[in-house]
């Protein structure tokens, strides 16, 4: 008799499936994302790209807990958060996610150690170990000589430097980075690119969202949607060979 040996299954960091979104107002409808399916397993770094209006930020603000599908189901590390409710998404979004957005969304008046200490005032961590972890985080950006200044004195790259150090500073298990190098030159684009590329062979999980192919090529994946829907996939040969 032969014993059958399971392959140890590995359950994605995130799952969406056939998600759906629909923006209603009045009597106009308009189907932001159609029949959706995505899974990225832990440590991958994933580019979602698309033309303007496909439906990239309703993708992503799926992805980040900041929206509910319409219909679908999304699994985010094991967790059904596809009918959780606003505040269910808020402890989730805290906890789980790390976001970088274009605008940088650092507090002006703050200095870059007391932005990067944010997330965890929110998460309840006590001042003396708010600031170590913020400086750690900061070093790890490499703005270890930068805890102190103000995002006004700081060039664009170094202020999306210190959006991605406080988008780890809580350990999330998801980076999620919305058109990161909008705002920035082409050298400031490249030093973030290499940056997320950094914190990828580190093993974190990134998913980069860009209309800029040149961008998304610093994935090691891409996702393209289309219309509301995801028309490729550069690792869809390997996810349809396991099926
Ligand atoms: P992208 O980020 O790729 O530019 P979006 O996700 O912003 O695309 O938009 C997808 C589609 O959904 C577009 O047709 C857009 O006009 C529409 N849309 C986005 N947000 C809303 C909203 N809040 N209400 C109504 N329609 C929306």
């Amino acid at each position: 008799m032969t014993t059958d040996v399971l392959p140890a299954v590995e359950v994605p960091l995130l799952e969406l499936r056939d998600v759906g979104k629909i923006y209603r107002s009045g009597s106009l409808e308009v189907e932001a994302l159609r029949a959706a399916s995505l899974s990225i397993r832990a440590g991958e770094f994933v580019a979602i790209t698309g033309p303007s209006g496909s439906g990239k930020s309703t993708l992503m603000h799926v992805l980040g807990c900041l929206d509910s599908p319409t219909s679908g189901t999304y699994w985010l590390a094991g967790q059904d958060v596809s009918s959780m409710s606003e505040e269910e998404l808020a402890e989730v979004r805290n906890r789980r996610i790390g976001f970088v957005f274009q605008q940088f969304n650092l507090l002006r008046s703050m200095t870059a150690g007391r932005n990067v200490e944010l997330p965890l005032c929110y998460a309840g961590i006590r001042r003396a170990e708010r600031s170590a972890k913020a400086a750690e985080a900061l070093a790890r950006v490499g703005l270890a000589d930068r805890v102190e200044h103000r995002p006004g004195e700081l060039s664009g790259g170094q202020q999306q430097r210190v959006a991605i150090a406080r988008a780890l500073v809580g350990d999330p298990a998801l980076i999620l980075a919305d058109e990161p190098t909008g705002n920035l030159d082409s050298a400031a684009t490249a030093d973030v690119l290499g940056l997320l590329a950094d914190l990828h062979a580190a093993g974190r999980t990134i998913v980069l969202i860009t209309h800029e192919p040149d961008v998304a090529a610093a994935a090691q994946r891409t996702v393209r949607i289309l219309d509301g829907a995801i028309c490729a996939d550069s690792a869809r040969p390997h996810e349809e060979a396991r099926r």
